[in-house]
């Protein structure tokens, strides 16, 4: 019974929001079967990542970045959206969320249905690629059949210079576009909701402290306790799908 009355209680709020943002992490998608790379026994603890100097400075740092990301192609080409991801697409249609920043790189919110010009992506994505010097798109299809028949790094076509997926790599700069975005959907906001985030990774973690003190009512649903949950409005300690989908009504 406690149960629902977090579901209404949230449902609740979200009735009363007149511009929401929803702010996404790792948890969400672990319930489509996505690793947390950061969480305990994740890859990261047991494979130190790749830094961005290295991937530039290293042909081998090259290589193995790309070998590690074809030997996660099946993970993330299985994955598809779950309920929770459809509650935030919900949101997103009825005009209740006006954006969706993610830490995530699954690309997952857009296959939910929601446009991608709604979706700011803090940390990039991992379902394309790009080069790093002209920006040309590349498909990784095509990069892995390349690098299956010759194992190097693939490189820029039109100007030579390296392509890598479109994430944000440790010790890589935080995207300018998207962060200016983020913070401008933040001030605007009247309600920011947290949604599977442990919201340890700054600067990303530092938004839903701003909304606070623009005045937004703050929510956070995750599995685990966080930093920010002493000034949250509501804080529900469950799981995404079933908590988002009873409150928006979407299965
Ligand atoms: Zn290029």
């Amino acid at each position: 019974m406690a149960a629902d009355r977090d579901i209404a209680e949230l449902a609740h709020i979200l009735d009363q929001a007149r511009r929401a943002v929803v702010f996404t992490g790792a948890g969400i998608s672990t319930e489509s079967g996505i690793p947390d790379f950061r969480s305990p026994g994740g890859i990261w603890t047991r494979m130190a990542p790749i830094d961005f100097s290295d991937f530039l400075a290293s042909e081998e740092a090259r290589r193995e970045t790309w070998r590690r990301r074809f030997a996660m192609a099946e993970t993330f080409g299985m994955a598809g959206p779950n309920r929770g991801h459809r509650a935030v697409a919900e949101l997103v249609r009825r005009g209740t969320a006006a954006a969706v920043i993610t830490q995530n790189i699954d690309g997952l919110h857009q296959a939910s249905g929601v446009a991608a010009d709604r979706v700011i992506e803090l940390h990039g994505n991992t379902t394309y690629a790009h080069c790093l010097d002209c920006a040309r798109r590349y498909e990784l299809e095509a990069l892995r059949i390349a690098f299956d028949r010759d194992g190097s790094a693939p490189l820029c076509e039109d100007c030579g210079g390296f392509v890598k997926t479109a994430t944000i790599s440790f010790g890589q700069a935080m995207p300018g576009e998207p962060m200016r975005r983020a913070q401008s959907e933040t001030l605007a906001a009247d309600l920011f909701i947290v949604v599977g985030s442990s919201l340890v990774v700054y600067p990303a973690a530092a938004f839903p402290e701003l909304a606070k003190r623009n005045g937004a009512a703050l929510v956070i649903v995750n599995r685990e306790p966080t930093g920010l949950d002493p000034i949250a409005d509501l804080v529900l300690h469950r799981s995404i799908g079933e908590t988002l989908g009873g409150a928006v009504g979407v299965e």
